[in-house]
């Protein structure tokens, strides 16, 4: 391990970003890979909001006391460590900022001294941005062992602030990074809901608490996609959360399971949509999963309970509740909006044109749905 304090921050910057691909680049989801410039660390990312951002994404310290499995920069890998003081990563950022390099930051850490002393460098490297008048996007790690005023002060100066569960169960932490644990990871996320439902923001930047998020390794733990589910559906209604990502393992040189297969992407893929079917359109985990462990790689997790329960009993869409309307393939929240919007209105809806009109994906919902006792025919099927 070493150190250069002589190299410039932008070639500290491109060091450090190796290894901060360990992190889930997205906010929302990633458009595409780094961009180009210069190879520096910025993403297009979709933040809260649904805004589309050029995200730099940075370590503090590329130093790490911990020792977790699967991470390129664990303590025992013998590696260059790229360490910013507060000033100096709030000066790169921006410095970049203001070229039009990017409009928004990420922000975490190794954990060097004890998660306590790294939460207070990254909070002072928020503080000299935002003191000198930086008003963009900022997305804070809370590093585990973190102390609640430290949480809080996090809140007052970020848009979203996220500490990462790694994974869901106590069992599958305990492989991949046995200093970790679990209750404790969880307590911050508990404080951050506390604090939003029971303190006013005032102080905070924009008089507004951030929203909340965390991140599981997937594929590295031996946990199923039903512990994944499981503790998300948790998350959400014990600890409100906004997002929760799904990192695909892949191994990294050096480490302990460098040895050990990827994950397939695919099933990420599955999970994000899993989760976004439990958290927009009220499905249950267990509804999607069917008594599997995994939900199946092949085919999108919606079509799959569709398949199994609306082609013998299709849903009327002129009688049909809201829950009911959203298990449609081809139908999303909005289309379910203007549905029911139209029936209070006295409208009736008679044909293919009709569902059309409303937004109704006719080729992908046309088996699992009836309209006035009839099925309805369309030209052609995607799927
Ligand atoms: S805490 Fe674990 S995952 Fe995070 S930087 Fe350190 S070794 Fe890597």
């Amino acid at each position: 391990m070493c150190y250069n304090s002589s190299v410039d921050s932008l070639q500290k910057l491109k060091a450090v970003s190796l290894a901060a691909r360990m992190e889930d680049p997205e906010e929302g989801r990633q458009t595409s890979g780094p961009l180009t410039c210069d190879n520096l660390p910025i993403f297009n990312a979709v933040v809260s909001g649904g805004r589309n951002i050029r995200l730099l994404k940075s370590l503090l310290t590329s130093v790490c006391e911990n020792n977790c499995a699967y991470c390129g920069i664990r303590w025992a890998k013998d590696s260059r460590r790229v360490t910013f003081s507060p000033d100096e990563m709030a000066d790169l950022f921006l410095r970049l900022h203001r070229v039009g390099a990017c409009e928004g930051l990420f922000l975490s850490s190794g954990i060097a001294g004890g998660g306590v002393r790294t939460q207070d460098k990254l909070i002072a490297a928020a503080e000299i941005i935002r003191r000198r008048g930086y008003k963009g996007y900022l997305h804070l790690k809370i590093m585990p062992g973190s102390e609640r005023e430290q949480v809080m002060q996090a809140m007052r100066l970020a848009n979203r602030v996220s500490i990462n569960l790694e994974a869901p169960t106590a069992a599958s932490l305990a492989a991949i990074a046995p200093k970790k644990n679990a209750d404790a990871l969880f307590e911050p996320l508990r404080w951050i809901e506390e604090i939003r439902r029971s303190i006013e923001p005032r102080g905070s930047w924009n008089g507004r608490w951030p929203s909340s998020s965390t991140q599981f390794v997937v594929g590295a733990g031996g946990e199923s996609d039903r512990d994944l589910l499981g503790m998300a559906q948790r998350l959400r209604r014990e600890a409100g959360l906004a997002r929760v990502h799904y990192s695909t393992f892949e191994p990294a040189e050096g480490t302990p399971l460098e040895e050990a297969s990827p994950e397939n992407p695919q099933r990420s893929f599955r999970l994000y949509q899993a989760d976004f079917l439990i958290r927009d359109y009220g499905f249950d985990a267990e509804e999607l999963l069917q008594g599997r462990d995994r939900l199946p790689l092949h085919i999108d997790p919606k079509l799959s309970y569709a398949r199994i329960f609306l082609l013998e009993d299709p849903v009327e869409i002129n009688r049909a509740d809201r829950r009911d309307l959203l298990r449609i393939p081809g139908i999303g929240p909005r289309t379910v909006g203007r549905i029911l919007d139209a029936r209070r209105g006295g409208s009736r809806i008679r044909s293919v044109e009709d569902l059309k009109r409303l937004g109704v994906n006719t080729p992908r919902a046309s088996d699992f749905l009836l309209v006035d006792g009839r099925k309805i025919v369309t030209q052609m099927r995607l799927f």
